[in-house]
Parts: C-alpha cells; structure tokens; sequence
C-alpha cells in the first residue's frame, strides 16, 4: 500500500489515534495538507477516563454542560487569527450590554471571576494605583454587606479582593452597618427567598446609601429574562456563568451592568499584568464562544426546549413509576437550575438499594450515568442530556429497581 492509502485506512480505525502513537508524537497522524486527516483520537478513551450520561445538570466538577457546534465554530474559526484582546472585549462587551440591557458587560473568566474582577472595580474605580495595591485595601473602602443566608461559600470570590464581609439580616442591620468604609452589597440570587431582603428592596437600600449593589445569578437560567431582569432592576453589576445553562464555554462568564465599574473591573484582568486578576484569561475564542452561545441562547425557543425537558422527564417517570415502593415528582428548582427535575422515591422494605449504591451503580453500569443520589432516593435533572439518552437512563434505573425488588 502507498502512505496515502495506510493513512486512508487506518483513518476508518476508531483508534487510529492510538496505533499511530508510537510514531505520531500527539497520538495522531500529522496530514500534510495534501492528505486525508485521520481520524481524530477519543482522547478520553486514550487516557482512560471514563465519560458518561449527564443526568444532574451544569455541575463543575461533572464538567458543566456541552457546548453546541455553532460555539466551537466560533471557537475553532475564532483560532486561527490573531487580534488584539482588548479590542475584542469592547466590541463583544458592546454587544453583550445590548442583549442583556446592560450599560456595558465584559466576558470573564467564568462568573466566579466575574466577581473578583467587579469587586476590585469597585474597590479601586480607576485608580491605578489601587488596582497594584489589591489585595491590600489599605486606604479604599472595603466592607461588603452580605445577608447572612447569603453568606455562603462563593463570597471568597468577593474577600479574594481583601475585602472584608459584614453581615446583615434586616434593612435596619443595612442602615447600622453602613459606613465610610462600606465598598459594596451582595445579593446570592439562589438564596434569594431565605433572606429577610428582597433583591429590589436590596437595590433600594444600595441606591439610598448610594453604595454600588452586586448580584450572583451564576446558575439563574433559564429563564431567559433573569439575564436583563436584574439590570432592568437596578443592580450595579451583574455576574452570571458562560458555561450554565447559557451552554458557552465553562471557562467564561460575563459581568455586566454599570459602564464605570465594568471599567473599573477590567484594570483588574487580563491582558492587563501586575493584578489580582491575571490569573482570571480569557482568549479570543472564550470571548466569541460566549458570545455566540448567548446570542443563540436568547434566541432559542425556550417553550420548546422546556417541553423537550419535560418529555424526557415523562419517559424516565413512566419506566419507574409502577414499580411496587416507588414514588416519583416532578419538580423545579425555584431559582437556580430551574428546570424539569424527577424525584424517585422508594420504600427500602421492597427495594432493597440504598441512593449511593444507586448512584454507584448507574456511575459503574454501561453506559455511565451520572445521577444525583439521597438516602432512598434519586434526583435526574435531563436538561444537560444529549437527545435520546433519556431513554437509557430510564431503563438503566428501571433494571436496577427491579433488580433490588424483593
Ligand atoms: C457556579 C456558581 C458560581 C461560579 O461560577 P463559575 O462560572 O463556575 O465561575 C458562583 N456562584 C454560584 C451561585 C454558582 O452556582
């Protein structure tokens, strides 16, 4: 055979990636130009680590959602020029504030950054020099205002400036809190009905202090208007992950709101140097993969896609339902990851399996599913599953009840 031919050949091989290692120094046949391209190695496969079926939703760890190809278009096309970065943020940002009716936005490194980087915007406005000071606040107003139910593990994102946070429950607690040293107050969307103030009553207190407001809607659609409720509302600065149910890449997120803070905020990131944000990069095809994913996301239908969710519900319900001790609803979560979830429930005196050997299980089975377990129970968000999958998860869990039945 002629070169052309065994390359031709192998490309049909599933592991051509493989057979060519030993040769090829990235697992695959380099083509010349001129040549076939072999076919592209299943890197997961190579480097052994297992995938599976996403039946829990936009989870980080799990790796957060699939990207549709319109975004890795903008991605792959977006890599093979040059531009320069900040050119780049300020036409994207321009374009993003449009869509969310926000003065301005910039695209961040995922919303948590989105955070860091609004924060040291409103620590040190436009002052150079404060922004090489960061994390020591020394001379710039530094308390945040949070509601204690509020106070939960991503405010880090918001002490990584050197900021301090000051808890709050009542508007009065707002108004004693309040001094010259008071920088900013931060609204947790998702906990938005445990506390004793409301997002608008929130604002109101921001604008009557006249102290910039910041909320965190990380995980805040669908649905589609929470990206421009909360501008529409009056928060200062607005944070909300790419790589959610906006679908963009998992490294991106957008701030967006005030023109003078967002700004501000990007004294503080790349490709700027010598602040506490350097390490937060985005690239040219994070910023167009954003922005792509959210232009098509704002134009879906979204009352197909919610019937889409709740069809795949239906076909894993109806496969469980009637099994003797099980119990199932559908729910959705009030605010974040509000999409079409099935609760199952079952009596352990007739199936005899606990939620984590469940969850074991359909992790170890084939395929892998991932699921979210309880104590006898499991929890299947489908919006993040590819069409059609649903049907597996719904005769892989069916087979495992029964299975575990008396
Ligand atoms: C996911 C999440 C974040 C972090 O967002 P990233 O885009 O992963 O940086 C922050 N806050 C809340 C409430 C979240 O759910």
């Amino acid at each position: 055979m002629k070169r052309r031919d065994v390359i031709k050949n192998l490309s049909i091989l599933p592991a051509a990636g493989v057979i060519m290692g030993s040769t090829a120094p990235f697992g695959s046949a380099v083509a010349s130009p001129s040549l076939p391209a072999a076919a592209k190695p299943d890197l997961f496969k190579e480097l052994g680590v297992r995938t599976f079926i996403n039946a829990r939703g936009t989870i980080t760890a799990i790796s957060g959602c699939l990207m549709h190809d319109y975004v890795m278009d903008a991605i792959n096309s977006s890599s093979k020029k040059f531009c320069m970065i900040d050119e780049l943020q300020d036409k994207v940002g321009e374009k993003i504030a449009e869509m969310v009716h926000a003065e301005a936005a910039t695209v961040t490194a995922g919303c948590w950054s989105a955070m860091v980087l609004g924060t040291a915007g409103v620590l040190t406005r436009m002052d150079q020099k404060k922004v090489e000071q960061l994390p020591n606040v020394e001379g710039m107003k530094s308390e945040i205002l949070v509601q204690k139910t509020h106070n939960h593990a991503y405010v880090h994102a918001l002490t990584n400036t050197g900021a301090t946070i000051v808890e709050v429950e009542t508007a009065d607690d707002v108004a004693k809190a309040v001094n010259e040293k008071t920088a900013m107050m931060w609204f947790l969307n998702y906990a938005a009905n445990d506390g004793k103030i409301s997002d608008k009553e929130w604002v109101a207190l921001g604008k009557k202090f006249n102290i910039p407001t910041m909320i965190d809607m990380a995980a805040d659609v669908p649905p589609v208007s929470n990206l421009w409720k909360y501008n529409d509302m009056g928060f200062d600065l607005v944070c909300i992950s790419g790589g959610k149910g906006i679908r963009g890449p998992q490294s991106a997120g957008i701030l967006m709101g005030r023109k003078d803070l967002v700004a501000a905020a990007r004294l503080s990131a790349p490709p700027r140097g010598g602040n506490i944000g350097r390490g937060m990069k985005v690239n040219k095809e994070e910023i167009l993969g954003m922005y792509v994913a959210l232009k098509h996301y704002i134009s879906y239908d979204h009352e197909k896609e919610w019937k889409m969710w709740e069809d795949r519900v239906a076909v894993i319900n109806k496969a469980v339902k009637n099994i003797n001790g099980v119990t199932t609803e559908v729910t959705v979560p009030p605010i974040a990851n509000h999409t079409p979830t099935l609760n199952i429930t079952w009596d352990t005196t007739k199936i005899k399996i606990s939620g984590s050997e469940m969850t074991k299980a359909l992790i170890n089975g084939n395929p892998a599913i991932e699921a979210s377990g309880g104590n006898n129970s499991l929890s299947v968000a489908p919006w993040m599953m590819v069409s059609g999958e649903e049907k597996i998860v719904a005769a892989r869990i069916r087979e495992e009840l029964l299975k575990a039945s008396a």
